[in-house]
């Protein structure tokens, strides 16, 4: 095992409030456990679908998730609550308060971080920056935007590290290729770079330099499509030495996670959870 962890415990998805697939983990002495809760494309669902909604009705929004993430986390000692990209757009809170209500509920949730969405990038870089700087109590990832020629210079982090109990937890951002997604003048000067290469440098940077002892991936890639397009299930496989891939772009409702063999046939676990805040993605390990 290139971890020190020994085992992983399966993890479920909260949805609606109920427990689809819990989990039973055996007691060991010494053992830390972490619990990681995640979220993608909350596309500014504030307030839950209305009642009358013929897909979701009642559904989704910040009052169910608060709920469901102070549930979990009054259970868990150790935490990570993280997103992966989208927060913004698809509701009217969006173009009237350009997204500084969503970012105030993720600092009230406690997200420690997120990873940049195409979506996030709607009302332009310069916008995107000021959010970030005065709202953003939390950390934005990426390491294949290079921004440095941007707006958004010096507030894109390429990495994290997060201490829980004795564990050290690296994680890393990654992001599509804006062409086609993104309009060229909202990521003027915005270079991309292949994802594959800069998420394995950033998990040799934090597993060798850093000694992590867990890698996480915030991805807005999307979960997987037909052919050869760059994705999560496909970066998990042409990578090593991540755990975990959280993911979000394709709004994936998975029953359970998905386990991929990696580069060098170790297990990486990849989780989308929905869309909208109708569902709390839940991972949970458990480290010897
Ligand atoms: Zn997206």
């Amino acid at each position: 095992m290139p971890t020190r962890r020994e085992f992983l415990r399966n993890s479920g998805l909260l949805a609606g409030g109920m427990l689809l697939a819990p989990d039973a983990l055996f007691a060991q002495r010494e053992a830390q456990k972490l619990m990681i809760l995640h979220t993608n494309d909350f596309h500014s669902r504030l307030e839950s679908f209305p009642d009358n909604h013929p897909k979701y009705p009642g559904q989704g929004g910040i009052a169910r998730l608060k709920t469901l993430i102070d549930e979990q986390r009054s259970t868990h000692e150790y935490s990570l609550l993280l997103d992966c990209g989208d927060v913004f757009q698809g509701t009217p809170y969006f173009n009237r308060f350009g997204g500084v209500p969503e970012y105030k509920w993720m600092n009230m949730a406690g997200y420690e971080a997120t990873t940049l969405g195409n979506h996030d990038f709607d009302l332009g870089m310069e916008h995107l920056a000021d959010l970030i700087q005065n709202y953003a109590r939390f950390s934005i990832l990426n390491c294949n935007y290079d921004v440095s020629k941007t707006p958004l210079k010096g507030l894109i982090k390429p990495h994290l590290t997060v201490k829980k109990g004795r564990l050290k937890i690296g994680i890393t951002g990654v992001g599509l290729n804006p062409e086609g997604l993104i309009p060229a003048h909202l990521c003027e000067n915005l270079v991309y770079k292949d994802p594959v290469a800069s998420v394995q440098e950033q998990v040799d940077i934090l597993k060798k330099r850093m000694h992590c002892d867990t890698v996480i991936v915030l991805s807005h890639l999307g979960f997987e499509y037909p052919g050869n397009q760059i994705s999560d299930k496909k970066l998990a496989a042409e990578t090593h030495g991540i755990d975990l891939i959280l993911g979000g772009h394709t709004h994936t409702f998975l029953e359970a996670p998905v386990m991929v063999s990696n580069k060098k046939g170790s297990n990486v676990i990849v989780n989308q959870a929905g869309w909208a805040g109708l569902q709390l993605g839940m991972i949970r390990l458990e480290f010897k």
